[in-house]
């Protein structure tokens, strides 16, 4: 049964075109690097195989330990955000099973994704592997500290919300960099976009969402 998993990244490819068209595109994602990078990652493989013919439906579902894997709409509108263009290096955190980490490693230079549970980074660990993402480094640990050793990242992306921004991310955000995270109290969480430029921040608004929360200091 695993090595057919790992054998099928070309399965379920009738699906996840579906995913594409009705959820993604048909709500306005326009970035071709992005509906490509949609239309190649197995989203199938980064869920339980009893769950993997609900893969390319229009929901977040359980990974386990509590916690989600986004809506594929939300990963899409979050990386269309980020506006990358190839070269940057991206921190993320909250890397869940590795689903929004291999969406972003084909539209940067590297990715750099924290997870404060561990049985969730080694799940990741194993499906990026099996979906040969390369360009990827995983930690285990608190998220809301950054990831200083490879700072400054050219963008910070969160899946998981909060009431205020780490100050750690923004220090550790290059000039000109962009972050992206669900801000605001459980439940009700708005997707902001801040821009560094020099000394200022500039925020912008977007989407009314509900993210799992970003919770500070080391997990299981
Ligand atoms: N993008 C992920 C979504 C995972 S849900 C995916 O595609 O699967 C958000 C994740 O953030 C959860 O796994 C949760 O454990 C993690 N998280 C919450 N607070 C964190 C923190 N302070 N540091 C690192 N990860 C955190």
């Amino acid at each position: 049964m695993q090595m057919k998993r790992q054998d099928s990244t070309l399965a379920f490819e009738r699906p996840r075109r579906r995913m594409l068209e009705s959820q993604i595109m048909a709500r306005g994602i326009s970035d071709a690097r992005v509906l490509d990078a949609m239309l190649q990652v197995p989203r199938h493989m980064f869920v339980d195989a009893a769950l993997a013919s609900h893969a390319y439906q229009d929901s977040a579902l359980p990974i386990g330990e509590g916690q989600t894997i986004s809506q594929p709409y939300m990963v899409a509108r979050m990386s269309q955000l980020l506006e990358l263009q190839g070269h940057e290096r991206v921190l993320e955190i909250g890397t869940g099973c590795g689903y929004q980490t291999a969406v972003l490693s084909r539209l940067c230079r590297r990715v750099y994704s924290i997870e404060r549970i561990s049985s969730l980074s080694e799940r990741a660990r194993k499906n990026l592997r099996a979906a040969r993402h390369a360009n990827v480094m995983l930690k285990c640990a608190d998220g809301t500290q950054g990831w200083e050793e490879y700072a400054p990242f050219d963008a910070i992306l969160a899946a998981a919300g909060g009431s205020e921004i780490p100050t750690a991310w923004v220090s550790q955000l290059c000039d000109g960099g962009v972050l992206i995270m669900p801000l605001g109290r459980a439940g009700a969480h708005v997707l902001i976009r801040l821009r560094k430029r020099g000394n200022e921040l500039i925020e912008e608004r977007f989407d009314d969402c509900s993210f799992v929360p970003l919770v500070a200091g080391d997990g299981a």
